[in-house]
């Protein structure tokens, strides 16, 4: 180990070294390596128990160059201001890759949801949506679930606010309920969009998917969503792991049968299937790699052992930089997180579309307008990554960094 791990830190590198490669001064990115706006906020919520408790949450919003922020809001007892600066530089990028009319932004409360009940955590959020409802908007920061936050609190996120605009604003967040506003789609959006890219990459490598192995770290939504439709597409999908069992099939699981065992990949049986150690996934024999758990995963350690010529990122920040390094000299493709999961945020967009203009499309429209927008941003980064013979990451930043860069540009000073 010792590899320091340092997400904003990694960031700026790749940014500073992307803004070089595409050739711009410092005076025309610099304001890309700060984020915009910060909002800190203490709040007291009272208990179940009849006590008040005090917590600390943050709204940060890297960038609004390109149209209003976009990104999640996580509960977690790590949470830092450091942490959610750096994912909200992170969705400016990736909403710049996937070429939508977004910034970037991100939110996050010090909290241990499971030390809560749903009545607490239902006033927390309420009080949260009030603290930062200042800086967000329909038209101007659009927060989302993340990390241990999900549709309900999202529900309640609209309910807040539209309390406080005295209308109901569905568009103020994204990742609702289906009755709620949601859209149809946004379950399955980021694997599917994962599954897309690594297919479109695979053709570009000239390879046959039927003869591809497929490893899938993280079996939870990205990941699950990721293996089902590259076995649907002909993939041989050998491997899959969540953080307590991972199993491996040289023939192939059955993701359906799989599907069917509610996340207990133990109660899954098939002759030849044998458990293997969590870590041997990520360098299990295998062709395509999917890491869609958590973040630096694959590090410096593990690098030299991997077997796939393809990684597909499902999760944010996977690869760390000296592994990603070891990787390049090895002739990986990586495909970057900013590009490869971006099928999420690319449905949250459709969902604001369809609640600012009040008309929801069927599951098909909404399949098929985010696989126009991925393919076009697999193909816009494919393409400067082949112009310049960089890697995937540099030409996913590049791209990103141009398309803020110009807009900045257009918007004058
Ligand atoms: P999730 O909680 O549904 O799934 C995570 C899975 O990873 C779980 O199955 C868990 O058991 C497994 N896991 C945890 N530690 C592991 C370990 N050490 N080894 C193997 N498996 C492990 O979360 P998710 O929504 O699928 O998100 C996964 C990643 O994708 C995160 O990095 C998230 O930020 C990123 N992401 C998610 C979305 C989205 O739309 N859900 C969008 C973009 C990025």
């Amino acid at each position: 180990m010792g590899e320091k791990y340092n997400p904003y830190g990694n960031l700026l590198s790749v940014l500073d070294n992307a803004a070089k490669v595409a050739g711009y001064s410092d005076e025309e990115y610099a304001f890309l390596r700060y984020p915009e706006r910060e909002l800190r906020v203490n709040f007291p919520v009272r208990m179940d128990d009849g006590k008040v408790k005090m917590f600390e949450g943050f709204r940060i919003q890297h960038s609004t160059v390109r149209g209003p922020a976009k990104g999640g809001i996580r509960y977690h007892h790590e949470v830092d201001a450091d942490e959610v600066r750096a994912l909200s530089a992170g969705m400016a990028l990736k909403c710049a890759v996937a070429n939508i009319p977004y910034g970037g932004g991100k939110g996050g409360i010090v909290i241990n949801p499971r030390e809560h009940s749903a009545g607490e955590l239902e006033r927390i959020t309420r009080k949260f949506t009030e603290m930062i409802a200042p800086i967000i908007g329909e038209r101007k920061d659009i927060p989302a679930p993340d990390v241990n936050t999900n549709s309900q609190m999202m529900n309640w996120m609209v309910d807040e606010y539209s309390k406080i605009s005295g209308r109901t604003v569905y568009g103020i967040v994204t990742g609702k309920s289906l009755e709620m506003g949601g859209s149809l789609g946004r379950t399955e959006a980021t694997g599917r969009g994962v599954s897309i890219c690594a297919l479109e990459m695979l053709k570009k490598m000239g390879k046959d998917v039927s003869k591809m192995r497929v490893a899938v770290q993280g079996f939870g939504n990205v990941g699950s969503f990721s293996a089902k439709f590259m076995y649907e597409a002909g993939a041989k999908v050998v491997a899959v792991s969540r953080s307590n069992t991972a199993i491996y099939c040289a023939d192939g699981l059955d993701i359906p049968e799989l599907l069917k065992c509610d996340g207990k990949l133990e109660n899954y049986k098939k002759p030849g299937v044998q458990i293997i150690d969590n870590a041997k996934l990520l360098t299990c024999d295998c062709d395509v790699l999917i890491p869609s758990a958590l973040d630096n995963q694959i590090t410096k350690d593990n690098a030299p052992n991997i077997k796939a010529i393809l990684i597909a990122e499902g999760a944010n920040g996977p690869t760390s930089k000296d592994a990603d390094e070891i990787l390049e000299k090895k002739g990986v493709k990586i495909i970057p997180d900013i590009l490869a999961n971006a099928g999420g945020v690319v449905v949250s967009y459709l969902e604001w579309v369809q609640n600012l203009q009040s008309f929801y499309w069927s599951e098909d429209e909404v399949n098929s307008k985010m696989r126009v927008l991925m393919i076009n941003a697999f193909n816009d980064v494919y393409n400067e990554s082949t112009k310049r013979n960089v890697s995937l990451r540099l030409a996913a930043y590049i791209t990103a960094v141009a398309r803020i860069v110009n807009v900045s540009k257009l918007r004058g000073k």
